[in-house]
């Protein structure tokens, strides 16, 4: 909706959040909306850049972020946050063809509680203030959006930024594909098992071993695999997950997967701590960029489409998206759609947006591959040099750093993968050539 515009008001006569025009309207230059990893990295990083922020979700800002974050401990080091985990393994493994294969990285599991206590704590000392209700509508003039909370309350911003997840409730246009939507789907336990279902101190990233599956099984369904870790103190976390596939495996599957994959290995499930159902997009398509509307997390499709993964980007993009949303605003007379695009370039620049259809070609090849085809991929591909292939999960390579690596895939994969991933050029040239071109 859009109501008349009116000139805006320089930021400096604006009212601030602790002068708030009404009990019931909350003043600031963003609202961020949602208080996800994602909401909460981009808040704190607004705030220290100089933003008013006011923050929305339906529960206290400091409520417990439901899932287990992993993330590669070269991720979160550069940002001064490598201290903020629970757990580190340097003992790094994937099973491919029966065989153990060792990853030269290390792994860490977040400690969301520290985490998420450390970037409010950051964004409360400058300026983020967070209310609590679900947001219903957002309306947009020339000189600002506001967001309706359910209780009537409004939260007025310069721009307002939608980070409500994989189901957004603002930033709903997305681009037209054609490709249907691939999920990511777990089920996952933590808790006491009657014998250890990885070693000691492992990380087991991918076990693809299919031994306890039937023939027809192995044929007919989508390869999954074990993703497992000791806690220690005799606590394990043990999730079937299917990395990918379009519809997703159902987790009833996954489910009674882990149960017999576990029985086929003599362990037993004594005590469950926590049991985690996951199911996200792996290739949600980019929101329509050119409305009044900023997305950050999951609502702006920054999950990485080869694995899932996005909390390391939430927290790495956010300063640089926040500084352009920052110059943006201090601009006088900026529209919110014209904030929001200053917010999106840094976010999905033309460059990020090249290698994420790269990356969505890659993803069509694995949603393509059968059982063997998925083992001698991942073999190639873990054996490429770890800067190669960790740049790649992490995207940190440059785009011709990218092609390079998945021409280097191309080249040294099996025949069977090769014709696969032939197939799936000639199937997805489109898709191809518009990332080779940067469209
Ligand atoms: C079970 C599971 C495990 C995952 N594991 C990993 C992992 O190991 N590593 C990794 O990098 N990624 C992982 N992911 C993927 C991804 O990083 C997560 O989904 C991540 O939580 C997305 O962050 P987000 O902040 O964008 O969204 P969310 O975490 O979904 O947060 C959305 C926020 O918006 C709020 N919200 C929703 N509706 C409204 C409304 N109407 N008004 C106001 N607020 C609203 C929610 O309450 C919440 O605060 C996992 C995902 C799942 C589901």
């Amino acid at each position: 909706m859009t109501a008349t515009p009116t000139p805006a008001p320089p930021l400096a006569q604006q009212p601030a959040t602790a002068h708030a025009p009404s009990a019931a309207t909350t003043v600031a230059d963003v609202v961020v909306v949602g208080a996800g990893p994602a909401g909460v990295s981009l808040a704190t990083a607004l705030a220290e850049a100089g933003l008013r922020v006011a923050g929305l979700a339906p529960h206290a800002p400091d409520a417990p972020w439901p899932n287990t974050y992993g993330i590669w401990e070269d991720e979160l080091a550069p940002l001064g946050l490598a201290h903020f985990v629970t757990h580190r393994w340097t003992d790094c493994v994937v099973y491919l063809h029966g065989r153990a294969l060792r990853l030269d990285r290390v792994y860490t599991l977040v400690d969301n509680r520290r985490l998420q206590a450390h970037l409010l704590e950051r964004g409360a000392a400058r300026s983020v203030v967070w209310r609590q209700g679900p947001a219903q509508a957002v309306t947009h003039d020339a000189t600002g959006s506001t967001v309706t909370v359910g209780d009537g309350a409004t939260l007025r911003g310069r721009v307002v930024v939608d980070a409500t997840g994989h189901r957004p409730v603002f930033l709903t246009a997305r681009q037209v594909t054609g490709h249907p939507i691939a999920y990511q789907a777990a089920y996952g336990i933590v808790g006491r098992f009657s014998a250890p279902p990885v070693r000691a101190g492992q990380l087991v990233l991918m076990d693809f071993r299919p031994d306890y599956l039937t023939p027809a099984e192995r044929r007919d369904q989508p390869p999954t695999f074990l993703y497992a870790m000791d806690l220690g103190d005799g606590r394990y976390f043990v999730e079937e997950t299917s990395l990918a596939a379009a519809p997703a495996v159902p987790l009833t599957r996954l489910e009674e997967r882990l149960h017999r994959r576990l029985a086929h290995a003599g362990v037993r499930v004594v005590e469950v701590e926590h049991v985690e159902h996951c199911l996200f997009p792996m290739n949600l398509p980019l929101p329509r960029r050119d409305g009044p509307l900023l997305g950050y997390g999951g609502a702006a499709s920054m999950v990485h489409p080869a694995s899932g993964y996005q909390v390391a980007a939430a927290l790495g993009r956010a300063r640089r998206v926040a500084d352009a949303v920052a110059a943006a605003v201090q601009r006088p007379d900026t529209s919110p759609a014209a904030i929001a695009a200053a917010g999106w370039e840094a976010l999905w620049s033309a460059a990020r947006l090249r290698r994420h259809r790269l990356y969505l070609f890659g993803l069509q090849a694995i949603l393509r591959f059968d059982e063997e085809q998925t083992h001698d991929f991942f073999t190639t591909f873990f054996r490429l040099p770890t800067t190669q292939w960790a740049g790649y999960l992490s995207n940190t390579l440059t785009t011709a750093a990218l092609v390079r690596t998945m021409l280097r895939i191309f080249a040294t994969a099996s025949p069977r993968v090769r014709s696969a991933l032939l197939a799936n050029g000639l199937g997805e040239v489109g898709l191809l050539w518009a990332a080779l071109r940067g469209e």
